[in-house]
């Protein structure tokens, strides 16, 4: 795996988002892509520009149950607009009902250990097992997102889930996203124009001001270091 992930950081080296991902699959199948989706800003760019470049992309969506109805519309529009389906992801509903029947079903609020709990039941077993079905992830994150994601490079090695990464817009900034969201008229999620900038379960998201912080409004009675879902992070989780 070394050697693939040499040969992707050298093909990908200088290039811009569209490059990374044409460069990505000429070394790796389409059918061992999956792109991740919440339906965010970055991953309507994302699933603009995968359209764009391959005819079956593969494409999931974690429904953790606890979503906005907009997740929901912005999922139509965005099959409409580009001709897929969503590889949708649920939760084991025998972990979901374990889970509620011991803890409630507001349990994120009470204690950190309680909400990566219920974010490892609704969203990380899920994604185990679309990773478990693919050699690469591609992701939106950016670096100036948060104080975890600093580090973002293109192409990395997820040791937790023993697949590579690839990560188109680690360079891009808030603003460059929503400049290809308009040139290209891509579908997003209505809540954004609602002062929602990061999306995520209805429960533990919140509108925001212009001069917040872009992830304030996401499990906002928590400190910045903690605010990951697990999905990125899980090994600096404890
Ligand atoms: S974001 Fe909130 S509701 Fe969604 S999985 Fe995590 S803790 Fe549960």
């Amino acid at each position: 795996m070394n050697d693939m992930i040499f040969s992707l950081k050298l093909a990908v080296s200088g290039k811009d988002a569209k490059g990374i991902i044409t460069e990505v699959l000429k070394l790796i199948p389409p059918n061992r892509i999956v792109l991740a989706s919440s339906l965010s800003a970055e991953d309507q760019v994302l699933t603009h520009i995968v359209c764009s470049a391959v005819e079956k992309p593969r494409i999931f969506t974690i429904d953790t149950g606890r979503l906005f109805p907009e997740i929901y519309e912005t999922m139509e529009r965005s099959m409409e607009r580009y001709g897929f389906h969503y590889e949708v992801l649920a939760p084991n509903t025998s972990e979901i009902e374990g889970m509620v029947g011991e803890h409630g079903p507001n349990l994120f609020y009470r204690s950190i250990e309680l909400r990566k709990l219920c974010c490892s039941v609704r969203k990380i077993h899920p994604l185990m097992r679309v990773l478990s079905t693919a050699d690469a992830w591609v992701c939106g994150l950016r670096r100036d997102q948060a104080i975890t994601r600093t580090e973002t490079e293109p192409i990395e090695w997820d040791d937790e889930n023993n697949i590579i990464k690839i990560n188109p817009l680690f360079d891009w900034s808030e603003g460059d996203v929503w400049k290809f969201i308009r040139q290209n008229d891509i579908p997003y999620n209505p809540l954004h124009d609602r002062g929602f900038r990061s999306i995520g379960c209805a429960p533990c998201t919140r509108a925001i001001g212009p001069d917040d912080d872009v992830r304030a409004g996401r499990w906002w009675w928590e400190e910045p270091e903690h605010k990951e879902c697990g999905l990125h992070n899980r090994q600096k989780q404890n």
